[in-house]
């Protein structure tokens, strides 16, 4: 009930009477007061007059799972949200909870994450109430070789829905991190649990720098938010139903190939690698060459000095501009 009456609240120009709201859920005045109250409490400003009712008048930047559904527009994704003030992470929370059963399209949300991680374990910092920190559990019946392209699909939603919401030139830097004007604003962690010829789970973690006004020194080069390239603040919670509504789409969409047939042209459009000279950094090996974009593979199609073609694959490989991160 209280995340509809929060949409309610919210896309009313006009007060609400508590006669009104009873009406709509079939519930007692006092319930209806009682959920108001709440949501006061949860830092909502909601205006009571009497023989008027209720009116919204201010509503914070909180990521609490009724904020969240309220603004979904997704018929499973993010349905079953799981708000935490604080998490170690927001990816192994979700993969303990997919041991436990929990049912695909599950979301796990944090206001602040403790121990967060990126590829190859290395740290993802965020600041505590300023950013979106969300992992969305899934069981695809797809091979499991097929299943690192959703990683794809997440930076795809991510960068469109940036760009819906803030109107920022968001892209994608190949395999999964989202920039904008140059400095990463968005990493992206997929990780599976799998037999040989079937996934028991996936899960995608997303951490998007939003209203964060800082960076620890080692990053402060690259790093960005999306309210400092903005210059104003951003509703988290719009932000994560918006990429949650497009990843569904994309989902969707994937699963009739298991492959980007449908989509690589999508993705190469927001790629800021294509048709730029990149440094591919492989374990071990590193060369440079011209990023052409990915394929229906999702592999990365770099065109070396030599003119042969090296098709890179997302698993251990970063790739960096010749003069700087992009
Ligand atoms: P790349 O290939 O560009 O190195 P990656 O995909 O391997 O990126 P991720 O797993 O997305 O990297 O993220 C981890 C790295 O991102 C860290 O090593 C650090 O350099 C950087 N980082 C950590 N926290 C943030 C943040 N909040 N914003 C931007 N970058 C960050």
């Amino acid at each position: 009930m209280k995340s509809e009456l929060l949409k309610i609240l919210r896309e009313s120009p006009e007060y609400i009477s508590g006669q009104q709201l009873c009406g709509h859920f079939g519930v007692s005045r006092t319930a209806v007061w009682k959920a108001i109250r709440q949501l006061k409490d949860e830092g909502y400003k909601i205006e009571a007059l009497k023989n008027k009712g209720y009116r919204i008048c201010e509503i914070p930047d909180i990521m609490t799972a009724e904020e969240l559904k309220s603004r979904l527009h997704t018929e499973w994704m993010g349905q079953n949200c799981i708000y935490l003030e604080s998490v170690d992470s927001t990816n192994t929370c979700a993969k303990r909870l997919a041991e436990e059963g929990a049912p695909a399209g599950t979301l796990v949300v944090a206001d602040e994450q403790t121990g967060g991680r990126g590829r190859r374990g290395r740290e993802w910092t965020a600041s505590k109430g300023s950013n979106i920190m969300m992992t969305l559990l899934l069981r695809p019946r797809i091979n499991p070789g097929n299943a690192s392209r959703l990683t794809l699909l997440m930076a795809m939603a991510v960068a469109e829905g940036i760009q819906k919401v803030t109107g920022l030139p968001s892209g994608i830097k190949w395999p999964n991190d989202i920039v904008v004007h140059k400095k990463k604003v968005c990493g992206i962690l997929t990780e599976m649990s799998s037999e040989i010829d079937y996934i028991n789970h996936v899960v995608i973690g997303a951490g998007i720098n939003v209203n964060q006004e800082c960076f620890p020194e080692e990053i402060g080069a690259t790093a960005g938010s999306l309210g400092m390239e903005l210059g104003k603040k951003i509703c988290r919670a719009e932000l994560a139903a918006e990429i949650l509504g497009e990843l569904e789409k994309l989902y969707n969409i994937f699963l009739q190939t298991e492959d980007l047939s449908a989509l690589y042209q999508n993705y190469n459009r927001l790629c800021v690698n294509r048709n730029r000279e990149i440094r591919v950094l492989e374990p071990g090996n590193e060369y440079t060459g011209t990023a052409e974009g990915i394929n229906e593979a999702g592999e990365l199609m770099v065109r070396r000095a030599d003119g042969s073609m090296a098709r890179v694959y997302a698993g251990e490989v970063s790739v960096r501009g010749l003069y700087g991160y992009v």
